[in-house]
């Protein structure tokens, strides 16, 4: 089994796709069949198909949202809260995932770069923070409204939108000494160029997953396996 040393000067950037949350058994959109109620997954995820038709969109992340409470953390979950135990404030973790399964491993210093399942905004941009909507929305057919009257979105980045805290992933990014990748399959930017930033910093660069994601050439080391068993041996903290 392969093994990546952290050494104490080390500072670990780990970004995380779909794929760690395959073995808890949320679906990869490429393991699925892409379809939603006849749509292509990438024609419902749109700030488009949000104004024509906020009630589908709001029903496929309900779907989502309904999954998510039926599943828990699994060992890769695990394994990175884990280490970031053991390193502190050198540890930082970017997922692409919607689902919460990070932060109820035990995750804390994390941000979540395509918004939070569990979370609705105004689409207003009224200036209210995204509100917990667990309560409200788990049985809801309708979209909700705040309190200013405007439409209540998921706290989602649609295909098309800008990810979330940007500015503090590429600070994290250039502070990195180790950059470790986690089922992602290399094809949704910008987080598929993370690893050239963290190269061009110097960074060592990891890949954890059952196949070559399509940015393979951009990593040091690709270590094949599923994450649940590769991440919890995988490293060896001086
Ligand atoms: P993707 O569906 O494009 O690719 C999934 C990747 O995970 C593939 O490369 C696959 O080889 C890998 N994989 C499958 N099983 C694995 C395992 N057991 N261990 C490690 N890797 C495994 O996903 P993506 O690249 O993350 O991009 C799709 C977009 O959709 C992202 O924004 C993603 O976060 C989002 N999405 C999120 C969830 C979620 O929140 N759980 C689920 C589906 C899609």
């Amino acid at each position: 089994m392969a093994s990546i040393s952290v050494g104490r000067d080390d500072r670990v950037f780990v970004l995380t796709g779909a794929g760690i949350s395959a073995e808890s058994g949320l679906p990869t959109f490429r393991a699925e069949d892409g379809l939603w109620a006849g749509h292509r997954v990438e024609d419902i995820c749109t700030p488009d198909a949000w104004r024509r038709d906020p009630a589908g969109v709001w029903a496929f992340y309900s779907a989502r949202r309904e999954q998510g409470l039926t599943v828990k953390p699994n060992p890769a979950h695990l394994a990175l809260a884990e280490l970031e135990a053991k390193l502190g404030d050198r540890f930082f973790l970017c997922t692409q995932n919607v689902d919460d399964l990070h932060e109820r491993a035990g995750s804390v210093r994390m941000v979540h770069m395509h918004g939070e399942l569990a979370k609705a905004r105004c689409e207003r941009e009224c200036g209210r923070a995204p509100v917990d909507d667990r309560q409200v929305y788990r049985n809801l057919a309708e979209v909700g409204r705040c309190e200013c009257g405007g439409r209540l979105r998921p706290h989602i980045v649609f295909f098309g939108e800008v990810p979330l805290e940007m500015e503090r992933i590429e600070r994290e990014i250039a502070k990195s000494t180790l950059m470790v990748v986690v089922g992602t399959s290399g094809s949704v930017y910008p987080a598929a160029n993370f690893v050239n930033w963290a190269r061009h910093s110097g960074a060592r660069t990891v890949y954890v997953g059952p196949e070559s994601p399509l940015n393979a050439s951009s990593f040091t080391n690709v270590v094949e396996g599923k994450a649940g068993v590769v991440l919890p041996g995988l490293f060896q903290t001086a």
